[in-house]
């Protein structure tokens, strides 16, 4: 299960407003380019997460609208890596550089699942078993990209912040530019306070009182999700309805298939020999094969056994 220390953001669905300036603020922390999109009758844009866009908005619109003042209804979600404790990418990834990283900071932990793009070997095994589709290769950068939970950011990274001094010696004189600097960029930017960063002790705990809140105003559907998935997300959601509603997978899990090329196939699995198993299988089916085809041979040669 999630260590409790460890740092989560909480996404309070009642609050979201969809203005995404979260979006914006997480291209331009993480100097993500623009990429050209086509209006396809949705306010949701884009229509996918990209190695461009590491976060995004979803506009979830119901069938049967809960009334509003206006008429108009939406399930916002935000979407994006969510940092699982059994990460499937982490599990499948045969090269090793997807991994979980942890940096402490006190009595807290950052935990973060990043791929090193050294090391990525461009398989795109992450991309294709990720229970949330949730990260993306990118060929001329040849990396996986995901949200990072703006690691440089939690971690006070020097590089992420330089002093002013660092940045002008005449500036060294001046105040500390950035105050608040060790909070996710989305975090900080959110404009309806819908965003919380905190440890995922404090995360859960603050989403359980806004659900018992919720419950409390008639909204009888508010729950929570991502405290048990996967073993724990980093993400923590207040929904005010089923997860379905907001886009999210009603029950997230690794594929079997994962867990079996984690045991017995990935290099430097536990029980890598048993792999031999496979391979003499597989040396088996070669040999009846190759003998079928000699036979067969001799058969048209007007030979016999
Ligand atoms: S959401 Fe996908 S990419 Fe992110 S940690 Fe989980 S499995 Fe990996
Ligand atoms: S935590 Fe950072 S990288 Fe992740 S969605 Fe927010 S701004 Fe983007
Ligand atoms: S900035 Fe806050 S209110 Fe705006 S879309 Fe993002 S989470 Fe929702």
């Amino acid at each position: 299960m999630a260590n409790p220390t460890d740092m989560a953001i909480m996404f309070d669905a009642s609050l979201c407003t969809g203005c995404r300036a979260c979006q914006i603020a997480c291209k331009n922390w993480n100097e993500r380019t623009y990429t050209r999109t086509d209006n396809n009758g949705t306010y949701e844009n884009p229509l996918e997460l990209t190695s461009q866009c590491w976060n995004r908005i979803l506009f979830n619109e119901p069938e049967e609208r809960p009334s509003s003042d206006d008429d108009l209804y939406w399930y916002f979600t935000k979407y994006q890596c969510m940092h699982c404790t059994d990460a499937t990418c982490v599990k499948v990834c045969p090269s090793g550089a997807t991994k979980k990283y942890k940096v402490s900071d006190g009595d807290s932990e950052a935990y973060v699942v990043k791929t090193d793009p050294k090391q990525c070997i461009g398989c795109n095994y992450c991309v294709a078993t990720c229970p949330f589709q949730a990260c993306r290769y990118d060929e001329a950068e040849k990396g996986i990209f995901r949200c990072v939970l703006c690691f440089d950011r939690i971690t006070n990274s020097p590089e992420a912040f330089p002093t002013p001094a660092q940045a002008s010696p005449d500036m060294k004189d001046q105040p500390e530019p950035y105050p608040n600097r060790n909070i996710p960029a989305c975090v900080m930017t959110c404009t309806t306070g819908a965003l919380n960063f905190g440890t995922r002790e404090e995360m859960v705990e603050l989403a359980k009182a806004k659900v018992d809140e919720l419950k409390k105003k008639g909204v009888d559907n508010a729950q929570l999700y991502g405290v048990e998935e996967l073993s724990g997300l980093h993400y923590i959601y207040v929904l005010e309805d089923s997860p379905e509603k907001y886009g999210l997978p009603e029950k997230p899990s690794v594929p079997a298939g994962v867990t079996i090329w984690e045991a017995l196939v990935k290099p430097g699995a536990p029980w890598g020999g048993l792999a031999l198993v496979g391979l003499v299988a597989a040396a088996g089916v070669g040999y009846v094969i190759n003998k079928r085809n000699e036979g067969l041979e001799r058969k048209v040669a007007g030979g016999g056994e």
